[in-house]
């Protein structure tokens, strides 16, 4: 899709963008499949389904929509290699392969990909699917991305930026030229995510992650998640305001770590992200 747009690139190396205004911008509905840090009951891991088409990470709440549903996922964008994220795509491919004439597309970094060749599709834990039924004609194919540089699928703009979790990962940038939303991945402290987020004049949506309680301080910095007064100290950063939802929450701490959010960030009026919730861009 033409957009006219004027690109400008910061220290950061991540675009900064103001799209000239124009007439057909898409609206772009993202529905939340799964938000929380683990299973149990109706929790499921973190997966966004946007338009249809393309996922956003791809944890246990893919595995709730339909075998149509699941058929018209052309591409999954990867933002690491963790199991809670990653672990629909095998069961997936799977599943709808017989159905679909064109590959599935798996987006990563160089790295995220590189750790899914060698320890998911491996033949081990599941058949190397850019293999089958050949290489020429595949049922999945990599496509690596660069933080920073942005994908663009039909009016949705897809750029993945910096996170810093114990594995290579990255958040993304979802937008349409009218809004823009920002999912901060799993991250720890990251002063890179807040010049994105500084530099996006139009978000509308931020989804960041609190993954611990405040009690679990030690266990957020070893694990590289944050806790409510680190998520404090990181919107203490930021100048634009969004509505802000809070995903990644451990199952049985939700309460808890919701009310000390509130207690730490309550200016930015925090709220706990839910399945099922829709954003429209
Ligand atoms: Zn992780
Ligand atoms: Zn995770």
């Amino acid at each position: 899709m033409d957009r006219p747009s004027v690109l400008n690139r910061d220290r950061s190396g991540v675009d900064t963008r103001s799209v000239v205004a124009h007439a057909a911008v898409q609206s772009v509905k993202v529905r939340v499949l799964g938000c929380s840090g683990g299973i149990g009951g109706k929790l499921r891991t973190t997966s966004m389904l946007v338009d249809g088409d393309i996922l956003i990470d791809a944890g246990t709440g893919v595995g709730d929509l339909t075998l149509e549903q699941l058929a018209k996922i052309d591409h999954i964008f990867v933002s690491h290699s963790h199991l809670d994220h990653v672990t629909s795509i095998p069961f997936l491919v799977d599943t709808v392969c017989w159905m679909r004439r064109s590959p599935i597309v798996v987006y990563g970094i160089k790295e995220v990909l590189d750790i899914l060749r060698a320890h998911l599709f491996n033949w081990k834990i599941w058949p190397d699917f850019t293999q089958i039924p050949d290489s020429d004609k595949p049922f999945m194919v990599y496509r690596e991305i660069r933080i920073g540089e942005a994908v663009e699928l039909a009016g949705r703009r897809i750029t993945p930026i910096p996170a810093n979790h114990t594995v290579p990962a990255v958040g993304y940038l979802l937008e349409n030229g009218r809004n823009a939303l920002v999912f901060s991945g799993d991250t720890s402290p990251n002063p890179a995510l807040w010049k994105v987020v500084n530099a996006t004049a139009n978000l509308k949506y931020l989804i960041i992650e609190t993954a611990f309680s405040n009690k679990e301080r030690d266990i957020a910095v070893a694990s590289k998640h944050l806790c409510p007064d680190m998520l404090a100290a990181e919107l203490e950063q930021m100048r634009a305001s969004p509505e802000v939802f809070i995903t990644h929450l451990k199952p049985g701490e939700g309460a808890l770590t919701m009310k000390e959010i509130t207690q730490a960030a309550g200016r930015w009026r925090p709220r706990m992200l839910e399945n099922n919730q829709e954003f429209l861009l």
